[in-house]
């Protein structure tokens, strides 16, 4: 395997606040990002809140990788806000490119389709390319060989609560593999032909799922249900497992992570859906999160209309929202889309 040619490794700058309790960091886990160095802003956005929720007192350590050489203007910016260790690295060519089974004229054909069709990021190699390295690739980094579990973040995102406990910790103590903050529906053109290739992988390979059904609608079709990937805190050993690269192997022969344009978000809920039990998999509902117009607010009653008498018994959390905290919150998030949210519940 070839080796990452770029990694530079430094501590983050940011001073010591004296009043915040470095609580100690009990597991072997990794903040994992990757970005492009023009989202240098946007990612300062999600790292003041990452920090000031979570990290600023665990220092779990950060992996940014890049497709790219990361500038000087992006590290140096970036170690502003942490104190924790900070590890920059590039994708290994190999992990980022056109695999010699695509054929040329196809791809061409299909990157216009998708843009016709007005799929998102239909026409954009470079979006396959982050799919397809997030759905096979990203665990056989070097950086990330010494780490059991990561958390991944993305440039703008917010953190609203105090997460005041370790999630990886939560996850060692009860066996879990996998876990979500939000689950949504993929957009069906860019996954034609991936559930019946999972179907096909299952049987192929004689898997006994325990919850593949979960994603299957009445008609036996995929119900296009996942747990959105750009927040997850997982562990490794889930993909380093033989059945989870074979299965992936599988799926990128049909060349569909091009064609089609699969995202990693399905493929991991497949592969959960495939490999893991219920019990594996956890739903931190205790962590506010928000991501382009999604969001999940623990305290927020009409996501948990059904159980709304209920709510009274759920401790509330303690909320970190500033005053522009507050106005993403209530004037960016419109009404019609949380209404279609509850309507979909
Ligand atoms: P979306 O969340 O599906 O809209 O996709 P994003 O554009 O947010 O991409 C997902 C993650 O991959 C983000 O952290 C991006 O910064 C990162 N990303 C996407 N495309 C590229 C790329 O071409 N190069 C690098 N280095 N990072 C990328
Ligand atoms: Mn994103």
């Amino acid at each position: 395997e070839e080796i990452a040619p770029f990694v530079w490794r430094f501590k983050g700058q940011k001073p010591t606040n004296d009043t915040i309790t470095i609580l100690p960091r009990k597991e072997s886990a990794v903040i994992l990002i990757l970005v492009r160095n023009s989202e240098l802003k946007e990612m300062i956005y999600t790292m003041e809140r990452f920090e000031r929720s979570f990290n600023s007192r665990y220092n779990y350590p950060y992996v940014f990788l890049n497709d790219v050489p990361f500038n000087f203007k992006f590290i140096s910016n970036i170690l502003k806000y942490t104190s924790s260790n900070v590890s920059f690295g590039l994708v290994p060519k190999a992990h980022w490119s056109i695999p010699p089974n695509i054929n040329d004229s196809i791809l061409k054909q299909s990157l216009q389709q998708l843009k016709m069709n007005g799929v998102a990021y239909g026409d954009s190699q470079s979006y396959r390319h982050m799919c397809r390295f997030y759905s096979g690739f990203f665990y056989k980094h070097p950086l990330l060989q010494q780490f059991e579990y990561y958390w991944r973040i993305e440039p703008d995102v917010d953190y609203f609560c105090e997460i005041n406990y370790d999630p990886f910790s939560f996850m060692k103590k009860n066996n879990k593999l996998y876990s979500f903050v939000i689950s949504i529906k993929e957009l069906p053109t860019t996954i034609y032909s991936l559930w019946k290739n999972t179907l096909l992988y299952g049987t192929t390979h004689n898997v006994t799922s325990y919850m593949l059904d979960f994603f299957a609608s009445k008609n036996g079709n995929y119900n296009l249900c996942h747990f959105w990937s750009n927040f997850e805190i997982a562990s490794f050993g889930f993909y380093r497992t033989k059945e989870y690269q074979s299965y992936f192997d599988f799926l990128d022969k049909t060349g569909n992570f091009f064609y089609e344009r699969w995202g990693d978000a399905p493929v991991h809920s497949l592969a959960a859906g495939l490999f893991l039990k219920p019990s594996q998999i956890h739903f931190f509902n205790d962590i506010g999160y928000r991501h382009d117009d999604f969001y999940h607010c623990p305290n927020q009653k009409p996501f948990l209309s059904s159980q709304s008498d209920k709510l009274d018994s759920i401790p509330s959390e303690k909320l970190l929202v500033n005053e522009s905290d507050e106005e993403i919150i209530t004037e960016s998030r419109d009404k019609s889309h949380s209404d279609s949210i509850r309507d979909e519940y």
